[in-house]
């Protein structure tokens, strides 16, 4: 499948002054598993359907290879039906007069293939999907998770180049939802399909993508691989997005009333000189630890004293509320905390652990 360009994409419904989508460039290559994350109402499955040619462009253009598939200016719009791009969305119409073997066959059905390739897709996908159980059952007899699974076989059947899917997991309970992303993971990697994911969920895009593109009203706020996305936020947008419990920010700009913003900044510029201009640092809860002593903290680190406030058991891991003056921070940790609420403590993080961001919020630390 080539790759699929979004350059300048915009959608704008006409209704409300802000745009849908604004300004859009986004790059999906071959293979790619492209997770589209962001709060709701911030554009994804607008950008989704514009892919998909659900929806035209406001400007801007669509390319897939050196195909022109929608574009303003020139003036073309190629229709969903001719761009070979599978789509399932949150709500999958299934055929309620089918069973759910010819529900998985159907797609396979009107591209007029052989019989026996046919059957043996539609076994590998419902065996893939673990539906294979339901074959003689109706849709209504099955749950809406159930459903969904068919939904996907149903597209997986046909093998599309580009397979589109709009939360298809939001139906599934925890378990069966963690199982069928392993699953989607492994057909990814079996069928080699590219697919874009629309998510809101933080995990479901670190577990799954090859590249995550992060929007928030209507603009990309950074496309990277997971880690990336994770380690280098390249903004505090996307830095208090992702990563639970959420990263702590530290305010500057308030000389006297924040002290461990102080601390931070003090230890920020001796450290990092040439760092001008800082509106904020972020330190991710399980990059911190804490000591009992000054002594203890390793060298170069940034530290503060703090106390303890809660000591917040998590199931293998525990959450430390930690207070100062004039500010609260979490800090995960793995091994049992052997201290109490209203101890003295001494957080420390590593300087690479420190995400510093300008005024306008933007990254700003390598
Ligand atoms: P969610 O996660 O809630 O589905 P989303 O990120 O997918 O959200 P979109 O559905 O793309 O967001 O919506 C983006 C913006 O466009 C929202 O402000 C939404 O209200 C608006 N919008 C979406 N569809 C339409 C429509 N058909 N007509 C008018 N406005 C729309």
């Amino acid at each position: 499948m080539p790759t699929i360009n979004l350059r300048g994409a915009q959608k704008n419904y006409g209704v409300a002054a802000a745009n849908a989508v604004a300004d859009l460039d986004l790059e999906i290559r071959d293979g790619e598993f492209m997770c589209l994350l962001g709060p709701s109402g911030c554009g994804k499955t607008t950008t989704l359907r514009m892919i998909a040619g659900l929806e035209n462009l406001s400007g801007g253009e669509i390319k897939v290879g050196n195909r022109v598939v929608d574009s303003v200016r020139e003036g073309i719009f190629v229709p969903p039906e001719k761009r070979e791009m599978g789509l399932v969305f949150q709500s999958y119409a299934l055929w309620p007069h089918l069973t759910i073997e010819r529900n998985t066959d159907f797609g396979l059905r009107l591209r007029n293939l052989p019989k026996a390739e046919r059957e043996a897709r539609v076994e590998r996908v419902m065996q893939a999907l673990d539906i294979a159980k339901y074959r003689d059952r109706y849709p209504s007899q099955l749950s809406g998770g159930q459903q969904q699974r068919v939904a996907l076989a149903r597209m997986l059947a046909v093998n599309p180049g580009v397979l589109l899917l709009d939360e298809p997991l939001s139906n599934l309970d925890a378990r069966l939802r963690l199982e069928m992303r392993a699953e989607l993971k492994r057909l990814h990697h079996e069928f080699k399909t590219t697919i874009v994911f629309v998510t809101h969920d933080q995990w479901e895009a670190m577990t799954l993508a090859t590249t995550i593109a992060v929007m928030n009203e209507g603009t990309l706020q950074q496309m990277g691989t997971p880690n990336d996305i994770y380690d280098r936020p390249a903004n505090r947008f996307v830095a208090e997005f992702v990563g639970s419990p959420p990263i702590n920010i530290l305010n500057f700009g308030k000389p006297g009333a924040s002290d461990i913003a102080d601390q931070a900044e003090a230890y920020l510029s001796a450290k990092f000189p040439q760092l001008r201009g800082i509106g904020s640092v972020g330190l991710r809860p399980e990059a911190m630890s804490y000591a009992t002593s000054r002594e203890k903290v390793p060298q170069n680190s940034f530290s503060a004293e703090m106390t303890v406030t809660g000591v917040l058991p998590t199931g293998g891991s525990w959450i430390l509320e930690l207070k100062s003056k004039n500010h609260t921070l979490f800090l995960t940790t793995h091994a049992l905390p052997r201290i109490d609420s209203g101890e003295r403590v001494f957080v420390h993080a590593p300087p690479d652990a420190i995400h510093v961001f300008d005024l306008q919020g933007k990254r700003i630390s390598e």
